[in-house]
């Protein structure tokens, strides 16, 4: 028999690289530190990518964008107390969002932790994550890393996608185990997101509300995206020949400019429509909880509603017809129901929401082609609206007020999962985050569209991009503040709340990297710039001066913001 020293040995850092590594994870986003320095280290001798960012958030955030563009989880590795909880800002979002993360941290000892005896970062991290993800694990013995990890993959991935947090205490990555023990400790998770087939009564009672339809509407939101059943998706939309919209993130998942695309005839198509299929988006606060005065009168609509969660049914109106399971299979389902029989929507419909569309694109077209200095959001927007219509398969990442709100509907997409942005709860932050692992994952080049305000949650990271050099181009749109750049403190003493410094040159802080940095003026110089970028695929801040009197404020077109009575007076 073999002496103690001749034996073969793994560990706890070894066996989470092992571990992750059996699942097929080949990228971590993190930021180093106590106690997670050397397993960062270790996973890049072992051949994982390690991306290693200036603030947990970001990481956090790259992971969970990662999940949405491959359906792995994406992996955050933060350290204990502070940077855990930066991280968990990241995996709320992502569970709100429906994305598979998982944020690994490590954490300090649990005999002085549970008995509050004032260890370094002494937090109970595990209680306080679980209520802001999906599910959170704790392995205290390295023989239970792999099935921890497993736990971690398969709740992230299966059922409705969510965050996932799991906490690695200090003490376990040092646990030694015979090699050979812990390897068969591993665990390959097989299959993690299941097919979930539709009930065929649900199926039929779903194609019988469709029939009924004579204003049909099929709203595709960010879950069909995540779903990869871009094929089926389409085939359903063109055979039916239902008109419809996309949500934020689902955009060019069918192109926009498609001729059944009613997104220029938003309005229009939700007031009147009287059967609604809804794929994969939720009757949230963005689709205006599905009634009120967007939706027109009570009781005029009936919704089928697609979704792998049954909780998310009837969660604001009755849906008439729940199709429960993966997207995939439930729009193959409803394919197959688009028959010989099948009688496609009227002309009557489907020609009202060709005209509104058309009327509404050409007067929107003039003030996309401006060419002037300062520029306005549009004359900006129309400019990288042609670089994207150049570009279809490079990736948009948007956030900011006006920045988002108008691009969002200026900047047609052509293909699927290529938009990214604030997602559910309209987070400002993702920026950077984002950027980074949209260039990590697809290799493509990656225009992100930021706010100045919006650039500055995530901006410390263009030294990642430039340490990395990823192909990443940020173009800040800069109007000196939030919404606008013009308002004063009433009493003169300092600025007003909603400003920066006037004119900065955020352009300057990429070149203190080594990357690339323009100002420009016109939307010529910055089209011309954009292109020079995404050509030389160099990491690229464009500074766009915009007109500081522009933009307005948002939150008031939903009324999200309270009102002071008192202000009035
Ligand atoms: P949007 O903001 O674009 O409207 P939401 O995030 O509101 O999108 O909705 C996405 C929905 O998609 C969620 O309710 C989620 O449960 C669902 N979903 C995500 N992935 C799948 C899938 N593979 N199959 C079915 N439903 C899914
Ligand atoms: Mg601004």
């Amino acid at each position: 028999a073999a002496t103690e020293e001749e034996r073969d040995l793994t560990d706890g850092f070894h066996l989470v690289i092992d571990a992750l590594k059996l699942n097929g994870i080949e990228t971590i986003y993190g930021v180093p530190g106590i106690p997670i320095t050397d397993l960062g280290r270790m996973c890049q001798e072992e051949g994982i990518r390690v991306v290693s960012f200036r603030h947990e958030q970001n990481a956090g955030n790259a992971a969970a964008i990662a999940g949405f563009l491959t359906k792995k989880p994406g992996i955050c590795l933060t350290v204990s107390a502070p940077g855990f909880l930066n991280g968990l800002t990241a995996l709320a979002n992502a569970t709100t969002n429906c994305f598979p993360m998982i944020l690994i941290s490590g954490s300090s000892e649990r005999e002085i932790v549970d008995l509050q005896q004032g260890d370094y970062e002494e937090m109970d991290q595990l209680a306080i994550a679980k209520p802001l993800c999906k599910a959170a694990f704790r392995v205290l013995h390295a023989e239970d890393i792999g099935i921890g990890v497993a736990r971690a993959i398969r709740a992230a991935c299966s059922g409705r996608p969510g965050g996932v947090y799991l906490d690695l205490p200090a003490k376990l990555f040092g646990q030694v185990l015979d090699a050979e023990k812990g390897a068969q400790s591993l665990v390959k998770v097989i299959d993690p997101a299941p097919e979930q087939l539709p009930a065929p009564a649900a199926v039929k009672r779903a194609m019988d509300v469709l029939k009924g339809a004579k204003k049909p509407l099929i709203i595709l939101g960010k879950g069909a995206a995540y779903a990869q059943a871009d094929d089926d998706i389409r085939a359903f939309v063109e055979k039916s020949g239902i008109p419809f919209l996309q949500m934020s993130m689902a955009k060019g998942l069918l192109p926009d400019n498609h001729p059944q695309s009613a997104g220029a005839a938003r309005s229009l198509a939700l007031l009147e429509s009287d059967v609604v299929v809804l794929v994969g988006a939720r009757l949230n606060w963005l689709l205006s909880h599905g009634k009120g005065k967007q939706w027109g009168p009570a009781g005029s609509k009936k919704f089928i509603q697609i979704d792998i969660e049954p909780k998310e049914m009837d969660s604001n109106v009755e849906i008439a017809a729940p199709l429960v399971g993966d997207i995939g299979s439930c729009v193959k389902a409803l394919l197959s129901g688009i028959d010989g029989k099948w009688e496609a929507p009227s002309a009557e419909w489907t020609g009202a929401i060709s005209a509104k569309k058309d009327a509404n694109i050409a007067k929107m077209a003039s003030r996309l082609m401006k060419n002037s200095s300062p520029m306005d959001f549009h004359s900006a927007l129309g400019a990288l609206k042609t670089v994207i219509a150049e570009r279809p398969d490079a990736i948009l990442v948007n956030e900011g007020a006006n920045t988002l709100d108008l691009a969002r509907g200026v900047i047609d997409m052509y293909q699927p999962r290529k938009r990214l942005d604030v997602g559910t709860w309209g987070v400002m932050g993702i920026g950077m985050g984002f950027a980074i692992a949209a260039a990590v994952e697809t290799g493509k080049p990656v225009l992100a569209v930021e706010g100045d305000s919006a650039f500055g949650f995530s901006g410390m990271e263009v030294e990642t991009i430039c340490r990395y050099n990823l192909p990443v181009c940020i173009v800040i749109f800069n109007n000196n503040g939030i919404y606008r750049g013009t308002d004063k403190d009433p009493t003169g003493r300092d600025p007003g709340t909603t400003v920066f410094v006037e004119n900065a040159r955020y352009d300057k802080m990429m070149e203190a990297f080594g990357g690339v940095g323009v100002n420009v003026t016109t939307p010529d110089e910055l089209k011309r710039a954009v292109d020079e970028a995404m050509d030389s695929g160099k990491p690229t801040l464009i500074n766009a001066v915009i007109d500081p009197a522009a933009g307005s404020e948002s939150g008031n077109i939903g009324s999200l913001n309270p009102q002071s009575v008192v202000k009035k007076k």
